[in-house]
């Protein structure tokens, strides 16, 4: 384990880049501090009759924007500083990603899968109800969404509990990451594995830091090692193995599976599913041992479950040439600077994970326009290109076959429309921070706190510091 607290962590990558920056120091330490921080306990009733006593936080890490945004993580290791420290990778991640949030973070200290699907709801009811009482929750005030241990479900409990207590025409946009049913937007569930494997993509195609790596450009034929196999992890390894890379290690709770050949992310979770743990996936070698496949030569490593995962102890035997940081906060401090120094590339997750957060906001959106995306234009697109087609046939006297018509005179729907908002996204802030790595010689993790706080400090030096 790091000797540093995890928000102490955030800190030392903020005040690395500081210096890069044009701000006083009162107008830096308003960016750094945590802005509210809400502590509760509550008392639920266990199916067994008894009463327990839960703990939980919510952190709003910078209100330069509102709402302030992030999920909801329930984790037995959830604490007060875990959950201050990933409030304020979620305002750093809003900004560079350009989702007009501040940020915040809320977690609950238990293992779900100890409790009843009834308990878990009483929990997370109870939750919303304490945040609605102190103004901790609202379509402009604070959006939850899912994270670690939660997801849909847990939303579509919040987004109800909240309308008890509402009647706001846009009660909808007070929580993201619903069920679609519910208000929720396509692509949600796929959007930080899909923002992962976009930002892969991006650096992979940066032909002189693959020189310097010794790897060919693009993604093709690149083999990689995922670490957690839940919602991000699962949906990186889909994107990444559809373009072209070889999934060829899991690590999972349990342990891991490892093979040279590749594996199928899509069968692999069919599996999971069934057996409950990936160990003896047919065609890998399975094992118990947790962490010694993230030390497996392989090109690209994705951390994608836990803070911390990657530290002093593992960081020096570490083979991957690429680490992307699909978690909050897997790498330690010092493990960052082991693997800098070995030449790797790591892409950080105040980047590279803003996958969700930024469909968070296409949803959020939606809620306060009360109609899904494409509804109004997609027929009327379709009609002027069918109307197009007709014309160029016309002229060139040949004609198109059903399939290339279809092909041609497809509108954009929700989906399509979300997805290419996230990939101009992430090919935009890529573009950012790699100029500001270039410019000032830092690495990509000092180049996204640099753009951080250059978006955040301007918001403050204009506005909210009162004489
Ligand atoms: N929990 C996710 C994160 O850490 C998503 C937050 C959101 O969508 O608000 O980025």
């Amino acid at each position: 384990m790091s000797t540093y607290k995890f928000f102490e962590q955030v800190n030392h990558n903020f005040d690395l880049a500081a210096p890069y920056t044009r701000f006083e120091k009162g107008v830096l330490e308003q960016i750094k501090v945590c802005n509210q921080v809400y502590s509760i306990t509550f008392p639920i009733r266990r199916d067994d009759g008894t009463v327990e006593v839960i703990k939980g936080w919510r952190a709003e890490h910078s209100h330069h924007k509102l709402p302030t945004k992030g999920g909801i993580r329930y984790s037995h290791l959830v604490n007060e500083d875990e959950t201050k420290a990933l409030a304020a990778l979620m305002t750093y991640k809003c900004a560079i990603v350009d989702v007009p949030f501040g940020g915040a973070k809320g977690g609950i200290s238990i293992s779900p899968s100890k409790y009843s699907v009834t308990e878990l709801e009483r929990i997370t009811r109870r939750y919303t109800y304490e945040l609605i009482k102190k103004n901790f929750i609202g379509p402009a005030v604070d959006v939850p969404a899912p994270d670690y241990g939660t997801g849909a479900r847990e939303m579509a409990w919040i987004l109800d509990t909240y309308r008890q207590f509402s009647n706001d025409l846009n009660a909808e946009a007070c929580v993201t990451g619903k069920p679609i049913q519910q208000a929720g937007v396509r692509g949600r569930t796929e959007a930080t594995g899909m923002g992962v494997y976009l930002g892969v993509r991006e650096a992979c195609n940066d032909t002189e830091d693959m020189k310097a790596l010794g790897l060919k450009p693009g993604l093709e034929g690149k083999t990689y090692i995922v670490q957690g196999f839940g919602n991000v992890g699962y949906h990186s390894a889909k994107f990444m193995s559809e373009h072209g890379a070889i999934l060829i290690g899991v690590a999972e709770r349990d342990g891991s599976v490892y093979s040279e050949k590749g594996i199928d992310p899509d069968t692999l979770l069919q599996w999971m599913k069934e057996k409950g743990s990936i160990l003896g996936f047919p065609g890998t070698v399975s094992s118990k041992e947790k962490y010694k496949i993230l030390e497996e030569q392989c090109d690209i490593l994705i951390p994608a479950a836990l803070e911390n995962q990657i530290n002093e102890k593992n960081a020096s035997k570490i083979k991957a040439k690429i680490i992307a940081e699909a978690a909050n906060g897997p790498t330690t401090r010092d493990a960052h600077d082991t693997l800098k120094k070995r030449g790797a590339l790591i892409i950080p997750d105040v980047y590279l994970n803003a996958g969700g957060v930024v469909v968070s906001y296409f949803e959020w959106l939606k809620n306060l326009q009360h109609v899904r995306f494409g509804r109004i234009e997609k027929r009327f697109e379709e009609n002027s290109m069918k109307n197009m087609i007709d014309a160029m046939e016309k002229i060139s006297k040949t004609s198109f076959s059903d399939q290339e018509r279809l092909n041609l005179a497809q509108g954009a729907g929700e989906f399509e429309l979300v997805m290419s908002g996230l990939e101009d996204t992430m090919i935009t802030a890529y573009l950012e921070i790699n100029e500001l790595r270039k410019k000032h010689t830092v690495d990509l993790r000092t180049a996204s706190y640099i753009n951080s706080i250059n978006k955040v400090g301007t918001i403050y030096e204009q506005m909210g510091i009162f004489p």
